[in-house]
């Protein structure tokens, strides 16, 4: 190949890129990489991070070899360098600088220390959505806006917005960041109300470049709230200024307005979903690491098969059965890690356990569709899953028997029995099953 004929080939790639991919995808991951050199043996990319060459050759690798010259192996002749360096971000690094402390008015929340993109740990559940957070922390405004992350207790979302925070004041210095709880947006602008300085407050609020909400829900059926939080924000993202907002539900499950609904829409809606049992123990070796506890992956995986739906009682174990083995100064066997576990799930207030969460947590331990353990089908799978389910809500609540059995699509009490009988058999030979209840119940219990 000739030069000129490397250099179109990355060229026609951009024109290809431009029209195949969103607009979003495009502006995030393609635009910024720049074309650094060419030569007959092949192109150098300068990219601004590592996540984006990541990015792009895992997805577009093939199609770049179409455009590219390629090395023996079929595979494109492509290298990079990172573009200007960005400062090595350590996870013990300084909090943000005091200027930009003292220009903040309002009740800014600190962000956490170790709440940094290093430090979270990425598997398939929550990739897409750190990959989005990472896109709006290096091109804030330029790309989702507003960022929308939704999903369940302690799986990561206060960090991730965090994430972004310290990201962007370390990179763009000369952005003015504010992260807020709903909750204190609230108090704000109930203080400002008080001492008559609401002006002062949305002029604040709408010269901000970056704005980081955690946890919307609480402004459910706050509607006078809702109505200046919604001016803000359609303020904010006028002017392309990056907003970004978690919640514990999609915003269309959210009781607000339509509007404020719509607006939640019009940027990118990410889901963190819970942590896969790799990603459980690779997050336990990483929070064990830092806490310079030993931990052997018999350990590591016990922990990640007993508690999963939660990484903040990850965390919990960790930190107990560090506390643990600073004191006895022995070996972590399981023997010990199941004890404190169970001293864990003792220490923590008790959830009232519904016919419900029972289903529900039983139909992720099982891998099967909640609607399909309320139904009827007499697939293996299923069948047994729901016998489980029947099993434990019998063993765990004080009802009347045809109420419960009720309550998995009109069962009779006579079918819960059955069900019940023949768990309760399974049990006394069945260890790995008694395990799998077990977990479930310990989930019930903690989640
Ligand atoms: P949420 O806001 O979703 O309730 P948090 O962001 O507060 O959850 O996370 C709970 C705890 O779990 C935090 O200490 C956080 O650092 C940790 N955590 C969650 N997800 C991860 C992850 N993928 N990697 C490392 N730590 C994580
Ligand atoms: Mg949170």
């Amino acid at each position: 190949m000739l030069d000129c004929e490397i250099k179109n080939g990355w060229q026609q790639f951009l024109e290809f890129a431009q029209n195949k991919f969103a607009r979003a995808e495009f502006d995030n991951w393609i635009d910024p990489i720049k074309l650094s050199s060419y030569s007959p043996e092949g192109v150098v990319l300068e990219v601004p991070n590592i996540f984006v060459q990541e990015y792009l050759l895992d997805n577009y690798k093939d199609v770049l070899a179409e455009f590219l010259p390629q090395r023996s192996n079929g595979e494109p002749a492509l290298s990079f360098v990172i573009a200007a360096p960005t400062k090595p971000a350590t996870v013990q690094s300084a909090p943000a600088p005091e200027k930009e402390q003292t220009q903040q008015s309002g009740p800014e929340i600190r962000l956490n220390p170790t709440y940094r993109f290093e430090n979270f740990i990425e598997g398939t559940s929550n990739q897409f959505v750190k990959s989005a957070a990472f896109g709006v922390a290096t091109r804030p405004g330029k790309t989702y806006n507003p960022l929308f992350i939704h999903g369940g207790v302690g799986l990561g979302k206060t960090h991730l917005l965090h994430g972004i925070g310290h990201y962007v004041r370390e990179n763009h210095k000369k952005l003015k960041v504010h992260a807020i709880t709903t909750e204190a947006f609230i108090n704000d602008i109930v203080d400002s109300l008080r001492s008559k300085s609401l002006d002062r407050m949305k002029r604040y609020y709408r010269s901000l470049d970056l704005l980081l909400v955690d946890d919307i829900q609480f402004l459910q059926n706050r509607q006078n709230f809702e109505e200046e939080f919604c001016n803000t924000f359609e303020t904010l993202i006028h002017q392309n200024k990056q907003v970004v907002i978690t919640s514990d539900k999609p915003p269309s499950q959210l009781k607000l307005s339509e509007r404020m609904v719509a607006r939640m829409e019009w940027g990118l809606v990410a889901h963190m979903g819970i942590p896969d049992l790799e990603t459980r123990v690779a997050i336990i070796k990483h929070k064990a690491e830092n806490k310079n506890l030993t931990l052997s992956s018999q350990v590591a995986f016990y922990i990640a098969e007993h508690i999963y739906n939660n990484v903040r009682q990850l965390e919990g174990a960790i930190n107990r059965l560090c506390a643990y083995a600073r004191f006895q100064n022995a070996d972590l066997t399981i023997d010990t890690v199941e004890r404190v576990l169970n001293e864990l799930v003792q220490a923590l207030p008790q959830k009232k356990i519904t016919v419900d969460s029972i289903i529900q947590s039983v139909a992720q331990a099982f891998e099967v569709r909640i609607s399909d353990l309320r139904g009827d089908s007499r697939q293996k799978e299923i069948a047994f899953a729901r016998q489980v389910a029947m099993y434990l809500a019998k063993e765990t609540i004080e009802d009347s028997l045809m109420k419960i059995a009720a309550s998995f699509g009109g069962k009779t009490h006579s079918t819960l029995l059955h069900a019940w009988k023949k768990i309760a058999e399974r049990l006394t030979s069945d260890e790995a099953l008694r395990r799998q209840i077990q977990m479930v119940q310990r989930n019930l219990e903690t989640s």
